[in-house]
């Protein structure tokens, strides 16, 4: 952890009411960002198209949807780092009532399936990021939430990559659960979209529920280069 990020921490620990993004005091009203830090909200405005180009060869995507740019310099991934790693829930209900009303007035999700963790690491962490933001989507449209409907079976993506030339990659999710997708528009959710590549295992084995629409969408697109 460097020091800025250490030290922010620390001020968030004693004094809760600040700015995720800028670490400044908030004051009434601003909750969770500053108001300065929302006039600049980086909302991701690139379109999706290789990326759409890429998901369709394993099937058909509807519509993909982002948030914002998230990248490894914008002090907005404190937003997704406040969820992940300080278990802060209720930022990621904002950042998917947020992503919710960006959706289009005429795209209408049955159920949203946040890509599920490893049961041993959701058992670390307390629970899965991408189910509360979720429940966020859930804050601003009506939609059920598919749980138990796609599971994972590895754990560690490093291991993934060692093992990825010896062993399928769509090994790493498998279906559970197909009645709570089939004849449905599902809105396969993650929280950051950096490659696609969890997303494209997800796919595969979403592509073998019949009747099934597919979008997908995340909070944190990493923006093209
Ligand atoms: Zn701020």
């Amino acid at each position: 952890m460097r020091l800025k990020d250490w030290f922010l921490s620390f001020l968030h620990l004693l004094f809760p009411r600040l700015c995720v993004v800028c670490g400044e005091p908030l004051v009434r009203g601003e909750e969770f960002l500053c108001l300065s830090c929302l006039m600049s909200f980086p909302y991701y405005r690139l379109g999706h198209e290789e990326l759409e180009r890429q998901l369709n060869e394993i099937m058909l995507v509807e519509g993909v949807y982002a948030l914002y740019v998230y990248n490894r310099q914008s002090p907005y991934r404190y937003l997704v780092h406040a969820l992940k790693y300080k278990s802060r829930r209720e930022i990621g209900w904002m950042l998917g009532r947020m992503l919710a009303r960006r959706f289009p007035a005429d795209v209408k999700f049955d159920t949203v399936l946040p890509v599920p963790l490893h049961k041993k690491k959701e058992a670390k962490r307390g629970f899965n990021q991408s189910r509360v933001i979720a429940e966020g989507i859930r804050q601003v449209v009506d939609v059920e939430i598919a749980d138990g409907a796609l599971c994972r079976v590895v754990n560690n993506p490093s291991q993934t990559k060692v093992k990825e030339r010896s062993r399928n990659v769509e090994d790493i999710f498998r279906l559970q659960d197909e009645s709570l997708l089939r004849g449905k528009h599902v809105l396969l959710l993650d929280d950051v979209i950096t490659s696609g590549s969890t997303i494209k295992s997800c796919l595969r084995e979403l592509s073998r529920v019949p009747d099934i629409r597919v979008s997908v969408a995340c909070v944190g697109r990493v923006g093209h280069p």
